[in-house]
């Protein structure tokens, strides 16, 4: 199948516009993707026909919307290939995922003397809640070193492993460094020494197909908001035995069976034990909508096209004077950089004039920045309504900035 990029644009309304007098190249799609119409039309359509609180409803709205978001599981199983609807948890993102992960599956497995690996590439969001439930629980965290040039030192793993490692849990692809990690290789490591898996999928659910099966992990985590649809909704996969056997980690309605003042209160089967209190609904029902946009059409064409822009991008940002790229050659969705010794928020407001908007700062990598010894960096995402022209254009506002500010 060919790629029409110029129809792929044309889904999205925001592209069309200016920023500071020139076309908005928007290069901060790792933050946060822009919108199809799609989306819009599925989540303005729903407020506008279909609205209605679900679950227990007994009126005819209730009952639509309550299929319509029960679809939108079934729709998310099929698109990672989990082996069940029920192993779709709605969040309200990665980070509320992984927080969930920390607090009811760690809460209750870890012991003091236990240790959870991550890696040093990780967002924040698969940090500081291991962090907090280690620090509850007395286990200890262990992270994956990275190389030279900003894969992960898997020649360290056999070393972390213990009879006391509980998790790994590890980023697909970096946030900053686009590094995509062997992650099935990995997991297959973990899982021979009996330890639970975790993957942070928030910046690989758009660039590649995802079969959890195939990964093999126990969670799988990502946002909404990343792959072209609402923010505030996101996925949990876990695999069933895993949920199963998770207490309930926020408590409210939805997610009891029996409540009782004085016999106390039994809970819902999983998933619905981990979604208490009414769900974004319309969130759900939009990002349903992108990922049917994503499926229809097709992460390999997306992959294929995306690799290409990268490739195309790198080669042209290898001109530019004075610019350090961090990360290695291959990589997915995004370049990180610094031009010489100006700081990232300079360089960021600059190309903003010339209507580039990229991302600058940590990237809720601190460890990362503290690895290359740098405060922040600029961070260019390509993604798949990007164009060779927007490349161009960041190369020669980079070139001009350098002949501005020496
Ligand atoms: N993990 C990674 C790798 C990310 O890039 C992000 C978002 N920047 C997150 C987790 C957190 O995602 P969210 O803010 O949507 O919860």
């Amino acid at each position: 199948m060919s790629f029409d990029l110029a129809r792929v644009r044309a889904d999205f309304p925001v592209l069309s516009r200016e920023v500071n007098g020139q076309p908005l190249a928007y290069l901060d799609s790792a933050a946060s993707a822009q919108k199809p119409q799609a989306v819009i039309d599925a989540e303005s359509r729903f407020y506008q026909h279909g609205y209605a609180a679900v679950h227990r409803g007994i009126h005819t709205l209730s009952a639509e919307a309550t299929t319509e978001m029960e679809n939108v599981r079934i729709q998310a199983a099929r698109f990672l290939n989990a082996a069940s609807p029920e192993e779709i948890v709605f969040v309200k993102g990665t980070t509320e995922a992984i927080n969930l992960v920390a607090s009811s599956w760690g809460g209750s497995q870890l012991q003091a003397g236990d240790n959870i690996i991550i890696t040093a590439m990780e967002h924040h969001a698969n940090i500081v809640p291991w962090q907090m439930v280690a620090q509850r629980t007395g286990a200890e965290i262990r992270f994956i070193p990275l190389t030279a040039t900003g894969e992960l030192d898997l020649s360290a793993l056999p070393g972390l492993i213990d009879s006391r490692t509980r998790m790994l849990a590890l980023t697909q692809v970096s946030n900053v460094l686009g590094t995509v990690n062997p992650v099935k290789e990995i997991i297959a490591q973990a899982k021979a020494a009996g330890v639970a898996t975790l993957v942070d999928g928030a910046q690989a659910v758009m660039h590649e197909t995802i079969d959890v099966q195939d990964l093999g992990c126990d969670f799988y985590a990502f946002s909404g908001h990343k792959i072209y649809g609402p923010s505030g909704i996101g996925i949990l996969y876990g695999r069933k035995a895993m949920l199963d056997q998770m207490p309930p980690w926020e408590g409210g309605g939805s997610m009891i069976a029996n409540v009782s003042l004085t016999e106390g209160t039994t809970y819902n089967a999983a998933p619905w034990r981990f979604e208490a209190g009414s769900p974004n609904t319309g969130g759900i029902i939009g990002m349903g909508a992108a990922l049917k946009w994503v499926a229809d059409l097709g992460l390999d064409v997306i992959q294929e096209r995306e690799q290409s822009l990268m490739r195309y991008a790198l080669d042209k940002l290898a001109s530019v004077p004075d610019l350090v790229i961090y990360g290695p050659q291959q990589r997915a969705g995004v370049i990180a950089f610094n031009l010489g010794q100006h700081h990232a928020y300079d360089v960021g407001s600059f190309l903003d004039q010339y209507g580039i908007a990229i991302r600058t700062g940590h990237h809720c990598a601190m460890p990362l920045m503290t690895h290359y010894g740098v405060p922040a960096m600029c961070r260019a995402s390509f993604v798949i309504y990007n164009s060779e022209e927007e490349a161009d254009r960041l190369a020669a506002g980079l070139t001009r900035i350098h002949r501005l500010l020496g």
